[in-house]
């Protein structure tokens, strides 16, 4: 079958930047779209097939439970409505309206950033704490766990983390200080893979609560995620997800899932019944993880390093830059890197972008470094063809 983007007029990018939201997340593999189209084909019971999915969350990640979400975002405004409203469906059907319940979440300041409009929209205050002085050369240092400590008071629902490989103070840092003082710890681990020990690791530590993208390098669905960590906040979030218009009489939610029996009763629709997930993306991510935990880090590493090394090969001999493949072990995941002489080739790497991203093919390159001369080329979403194409179009441009 054809380009279906061809068909309905809508242009197709090369993707080197990897899968971000805006380009439209990975490319999934033939298994996982089979899988979705198979899941389209039966209606099932969404409740069930979560508490299905959940099970192999649970077994892959070593979390007492799992769901799947719409993203990682979405676990995390799930995630915290769970801290806050624990399982009593009152207070679930009252949110974001948190009278009379706890309503701040802390968070380091070096770790804020726009995804946590998904906190935020639970209704609770973000507490900011330490200063980050690390970053503006003036200092060294970062939020300390005993600053959050210094923070929590009767009123934290929750500390928040954004997990990276620089995110100071540590995880098992903060869990300790925060358990300490009966407060959970919501992780966001979205683009934290590989390496796929990742998958258990932050739950190791202690995470109370860990979201990750279901449509980055799982390669599953664009909108999909996953929330996995301690039952009764998992249940909670599905208590406040699941679609809920059923008769009392008749809601017979999965035991491994919702507990019916410690309920007063039924929550209506709660706050993130509009991050829905449809029976596609739950089948689709679950796939799409077997598949990636199948894989293994070394095979997926050579498999993205030997498209890294054919670019690198095809752009021999190009003029005005110098290319350097960046492959090694310790590196998660493999890429080009292209330093522009700016000078010899009277033009800077940002009008390089450019014209890449405004030319034919459209070719998205990596950006991080465009201001210091250089671009960075990923193999995350690369198709067969692209790094021919990648070459040719830069053999274009260079050579005027
Ligand atoms: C990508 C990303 C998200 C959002 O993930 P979605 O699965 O697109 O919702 C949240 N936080 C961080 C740090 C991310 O990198």
């Amino acid at each position: 079958m054809g380009n279906i983007y061809e068909e309905l007029g809508v242009r197709t990018i090369i993707n080197a930047t990897g899968p971000s939201t805006r380009l439209s997340g990975s490319i999934m593999v033939d298994e996982v779209s089979t899988a979705m189209k198979r899941a389209s084909e039966h209606c099932v019971d969404i409740a069930e097939l979560q508490a299905w999915a959940g099970g192999v969350i649970s077994e892959i990640t070593g979390a007492e439970a799992g769901y799947v979400t719409s993203g990682a975002a979405a676990g995390l405004l799930l995630g915290v409505s769970a801290c806050v409203a624990g399982l009593d469906p009152g207070r679930m059907n009252r949110l974001p309206d948190l009278t009379g319940m706890k309503d701040e979440v802390i968070m380091p300041r070096s770790h804020r950033n726009f995804y946590d409009h998904a906190i935020r929209a639970v209704g609770v205050k973000l507490i900011e704490v330490g200063i980050a002085d690390r970053f503006s050369g003036a200092g060294v240092r970062d939020t300390e766990a005993w600053e959050i400590d210094d923070a929590i008071t009767d009123r934290t629902a929750a500390v928040a983390y954004v997990m990276n490989a620089h995110a100071q103070p540590s995880l098992p840092e903060v869990v300790e200080v925060a358990h300490a003082r009966g407060v959970p710890v919501v992780v966001d681990a979205a683009g934290q893979l590989p390496p796929q020990s990742n998958l258990k690791r932050f739950i190791e530590e202690g995470a109370d609560l860990v979201c990750f993208s279901g449509g980055k390098t799982i390669r599953g669905p664009q909108s999909s995620g996953i929330l996995c960590g301690k039952w009764d906040l998992v249940s909670s979030a599905a208590l406040q997800h699941l679609d809920q218009d059923v008769y009392a009489e008749l809601w017979d939610p999965p035991p491994s899932l919702i507990d019916k029996e410690r309920l007063p009763g039924a929550p209506q629709h709660g706050l993130g019944r509009p991050c829905k997930v449809g029976k596609e993306e739950i089948v689709g991510l679950i796939t799409a993880l077997r598949i990636f935990v199948a894989e293994g880090d070394e095979v997926r590493a050579e498999r993205w390093a030997t498209s890294i090394r054919s670019l690198g090969e095809a752009l021999e001999g190009l003029p005005n830059i110098v290319v350097e493949t960046l492959i090694n072990p310790g590196r998660p995941v493999p890429m080009l890197r292209l330093k522009l002489d700016e000078d010899k080739s009277g033009m800077t790497a940002v009008s390089l972008a450019k014209q890449l991203i405004k030319g034919d093919p459209c070719i998205h390159p990596g950006t991080g470094e465009m201001y210091e001369g250089e671009l960075s080329f990923g193999p995350m979403c690369l198709r067969d063809g692209d790094v021919e194409a990648i070459a040719k179009r830069l053999g274009e441009i260079l050579k005027g």
